[in-house]
């Protein structure tokens, strides 16, 4: 085989894997920008071994079977045991990073400020409750505001990979109550951690989220 063609299959093999890989996302800001709140070392264990860890193994355990190309959204909607688990996992921490901000708005705003003002009659009531709701939680899982088609909003406990889609419910904001999220910084003090979380959680994001539904 010549040189030529030799690239020429290597490109096309790379390519093909491409297409049918899911690729981890890169965090959306430095390693160490929510330092103190999530330190250097707990983003890059969150990042680069638990959620590229959910990502490879997903990409392991699709090969050959229906959901192979189907869309991370798909998947998460009719998929069940290790499959939905890592997929999960994969669309749970890409929502949660994408909302976490070394720069973020403390509150919601416009209408989202207006519906948490007027369903818990403030924004630290919301705080309050979803720390409540992460300490209540029995072992690993997600605590969730969430809005239902009539723009209720509530807050949602799911174990494990469990997510709101599944429930009819869309998520406004998560917080990650595994233990791998919060435990080289804060050991067993999950209140604690829970409650720093939300000095670096951006409610621009709940307030797009809000509104694009
Ligand atoms: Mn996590």
């Amino acid at each position: 085989m010549s040189v030529r063609l030799l690239f020429i299959s290597l490109y096309m093999t790379l390519t093909v894997q491409t297409a049918v890989c899911f690729e981890p996302k890169p965090l959306p800001y430095a390693y160490d920008a929510l330092s103190p709140v999530i330190s250097e070392e707990t983003m890059h264990y969150h990042h680069d071994k638990h959620y590229v860890g959910y990502v490879n193994k997903l990409n392991e355990l699709i090969v050959g079977t229906p959901f192979e190309g189907e869309s991370l959204e798909d998947i998460i909607m009719t998929s069940d045991r290790s499959i939905f688990n890592n997929a999960a996992q994969v669309w749970n921490h890409e929502f949660f990073f994408e909302q976490l901000s070394p720069d973020p708005a403390v509150r919601p705003s416009g209408e989202l400020l207006e519906a948490v003002t007027h369903q818990f009659g403030s924004v630290e009531a919301v705080r309050t409750a979803m720390d409540e709701a992460a300490v209540n939680l029995f072992g690993s899982g997600w605590v969730w505001l969430v809005v239902d088609d009539e723009g209720e909003l509530s807050i949602l406990s799911t174990r494990n990979a469990g997510l709101p889609m599944r429930h009819g419910l869309t998520p406004l904001l998560a917080m990650d109550v595994w233990e791998h999220a919060y435990y080289l910084d804060y050991r067993n003090r999950r209140g604690d951690a829970m409650h720093e979380m939300w000095r670096v959680m951006d409610w621009r994001k709940a307030d797009e989220r809000y509104l694009n539904r």
